[in-house]
């Protein structure tokens, strides 16, 4: 065999096995003999390893990603294809391959712990003892931790986005680890402090144009939340989040001194229901939005009839004492017995059918 000829061969035999290959896994190719192969052991363990045939049937070289080589050690210590290559009597490269999916199959077997911990929690084996622990927060977001307990106490590692959330030396299980305290403890404390610190960051971003005044006391957080409705009036409410929040409510107070005793005690009445039927899936910002409907339906600026600011039929506010707002603009009929305010159309469809004020059911002339 001339070396042209031999050199010619082996360009067919390059092409042979990638085609082999091809044809299973999905994969890039970085030049000839040269790609990179994607492996997925879950939606959340994707792995990619490459491979340099270019002389096949010489024995390849195998580079695994990071975290591959954290599972699996070095292709040359974890692969059987790769120490027993023999030149003269070569495997194809995909056998390479299938070991190595082989080997992250077995490696992601959860034992007691993982298979517990997987009830409550997205993970993934790493490895023997080795898993990642995924919190979706509401599907904006993935927050990782791997967690290794191969030795004790566990070691935890955070990813970039977990660690803007949350440090290692916060973790009071980790911190006081004794002989009898459990792997298991440890993943329900990172967890939860994070969920509470993305609940929080999260909530903060979408309630922010009401703040006012956040201060950071100890493990709570206070802030004001200004509350303005379309009559023009504003009030002010004090909330507190407490440390397990939002396992547990919020603290909300009415800081404004309202004139309407009903009102204030409409308010209370609408705090302690929030407190006594507390769903930690509530967010504060939807508490803002069920004041906002509460206090503008209580309002003495809204029309009696149809419990609207702004008329149904002709879309004009009442505008009684409304800032900025000329009078001119007003859909407003006032009661001269009760002082009831009503929109002008709205009172006129009673008007027609009683002549009586819907509220103290004098009998009125036409206004
Ligand atoms: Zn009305
Ligand atoms: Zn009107
Ligand atoms: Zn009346």
């Amino acid at each position: 065999m001339d070396k042209k000829f031999r050199r010619h061969e082996s360009k067919n035999l390059v092409q042979e096995e990638l085609d082999r290959i091809a044809y299973e896994y999905s994969i890039d190719v970085l030049g000839t003999g040269i790609i990179k192969v994607y492996l997925t052991a879950s939606i959340y363990a994707n792995y990619e390893v490459i491979i340099d045939f270019s002389n096949y049937p010489s024995k390849p070289k195998i580079q695994y990603d990071n975290s591959l080589e954290v599972i699996l050690g070095t292709p040359k210590a974890s692969l059987y294809t790769l120490k027993k290559w023999n030149e003269n009597r070569p495997e194809h490269v995909i056998e390479i391959i299938r070991e190595i999916e082989g080997l992250i199959m077995s490696s992601s077997v959860l034992d007691k712990i993982g298979e517990q911990l997987s009830y409550s929690y997205n993970i993934t084996a790493l490895g023997p003892k080795k898993l990642r622990i995924i919190i979706d927060y509401e599907g904006i977001k993935n927050f990782e931790f791997d967690i290794y307990y191969d030795k004790l106490p566990p070691t935890v590692k955070l990813a970039p986005e977990t660690a803007k959330f949350i440090k290692i030396s916060q973790i009071n299980t980790l911190k006081n680890w004794k002989p009898e305290s459990s792997v298991i403890a440890v993943v329900d404390e990172i967890a939860q402090k994070l969920e509470h610190r993305l609940r929080i960051f999260y909530e903060m971003k979408e309630i922010q144009p009401y703040i006012a005044g956040l201060v950071q006391s100890g493990a709570k957080i206070i802030f004001n939340v200004n509350i303005k409705i379309e009559t023009g009036e504003k009030f002010e409410f004090e909330f507190i989040l407490p440390e397990n929040y939002p396992k547990k409510a919020p603290e909300i107070s009415l800081i404004s001194k309202l004139k309407s005793e009903s009102l204030t005690n409409k308010i209370s009445e609408f705090i302690s229901y929030q407190l006594d039927y507390w769903d930690k899936n509530k967010k504060i910002i939807s508490i803002i939005e069920e004041f906002k409907d509460l206090l503008l339906k209580n309002s003495e600026k809204v029309c009696a009839l149809c419990h609207k600011f702004k008329c149904p039929t002709c879309n004009r506010p009442i505008t009684l004492d409304l800032e900025g707002v000329s009078g001119t603009s007003e859909c407003k009929i006032i009661c001269p017995y009760c002082h009831t305010k009503f929109h002008q159309h709205c009172w006129n469809e009673v008007y027609q059918l009683t002549h009586q004020c819907p509220i103290c059911l004098k009998n009125i002339k036409r206004i």
